[in-house]
């Protein structure tokens, strides 16, 4: 989650870390966040990341790209249940599903818990992300990468948009943020290609950093909007992408689902819910004045 410079003591040290060190991220320049470290399970240059895993006391076991957190084991639940139910649920027989990134396999977990799911294909750009968070989040994928429904690539999310002759129901970017390889995720080109994939009543749906900090969100939207007739954000709170409630951008050339709908639909769905309900699907849409505003071109 979030962008800018991760400022990390860990690039300095070796493999192996003593208990007492700390993870330091500073991704907003003039402040940061630390987590202890009690142990260290992983650290390598992968070919597209500096990874580390490690544990910390309050969240669980903590994944990191480029000294940016992603994910951890005590919060991922609220970003993995709304990334995934949102769109799902707004599209209501969403058959095929793509996911771009999403290499901890927390979106995949939710997404095959739809009962409309015929395929989902997951395309993550870095191969270790995907086997070392088999091997040190089991709980986030629990066991969905070998769902017969699952199709694994490992590309770049961008180049294959543009190649594949694939329809898609919906699309989840699951994403780093926009530096590095997940930078080229964030452009209107892409997300030109990303409509052209998307059947009639299609819904796109990609992770934004936290709006109170940044302007992702709003730049998002205004790409968007040449190629979907409703583009909107919605919010969650994940304390680990800290600094406020995160963002997502949210595209569909339909009309938006009631709650009476969602409360239908979500028999779609076949397994435990800890955050989303159709209330709080409504609700993640209001948004807080200014934001509204910006996102929406209102005064
Ligand atoms: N929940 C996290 C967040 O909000 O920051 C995202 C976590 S998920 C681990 C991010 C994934 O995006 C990583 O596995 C990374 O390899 C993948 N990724 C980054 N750039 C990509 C690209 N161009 N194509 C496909 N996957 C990409």
């Amino acid at each position: 989650m979030k962008k800018m410079t991760a400022h990390l003591l860990l690039s300095l040290i070796p493999l192996a870390v003593n208990a007492n060190q700390w993870f330091t991220e500073s991704i907003y320049g003039n402040w940061c966040q630390t987590y202890k470290i009690d142990e260290v399970l992983y650290e390598e240059k992968t070919d597209f990341h500096h990874m580390i895993i490690f544990k910390n006391g309050l969240y669980g076991t903590v994944l990191a790209l480029d000294g940016v957190i992603q994910t951890t084991e005590k919060d991922e639940f609220v970003y993995h249940e709304m990334i995934t139910h949102v769109p799902m649920l707004q599209h209501g027989n969403a058959q095929k599903v793509l996911i771009i990134g999403g290499g901890d396999g927390g979106s995949l977990r939710e997404v095959l818990k739809h009962k409309t799911v015929k395929k989902a294909v997951l395309i993550d750009i870095d191969t270790q992300v995907i086997e070392l968070s088999k091997k040190y989040l089991p709980n986030h994928s629990q066991g969905a990468f070998n769902d017969p429904r699952a199709e694994i690539i490992i590309a770049d999310g961008c180049k294959f948009v543009k190649e594949t002759q694939e329809k898609f129901d919906v699309i989840i970017c699951d994403t780093t943020d926009p530096i590095g390889a997940g930078k080229v995720l964030f452009t209107e080109e892409f997300y030109a290609d990303c409509a052209k994939l998307l059947t009639k009543n299609g819904v796109f749906v990609n992770q934004n950093e936290v709006p109170y900090m940044c302007d992702t969100i709003n730049r998002t939207c205004n790409k968007l909007k040449p190629f979907f007739s409703t583009v909107k954000g919605f919010l969650a709170p994940v304390p680990t992408y800290i600094g406020g409630y995160m963002a997502f951008g949210f595209a569909t050339n339909n009309d938006i689902v009631t709650l009476q709908e969602l409360e239908q639909r979500i028999s779609n769905i076949d397994g435990e819910l800890k955050y989303y309900t159709p209330e709080m699907h409504k609700a993640s849409f209001a948004l807080p004045n200014k934001l509204k505003q910006s996102l929406y071109n209102e005064r």
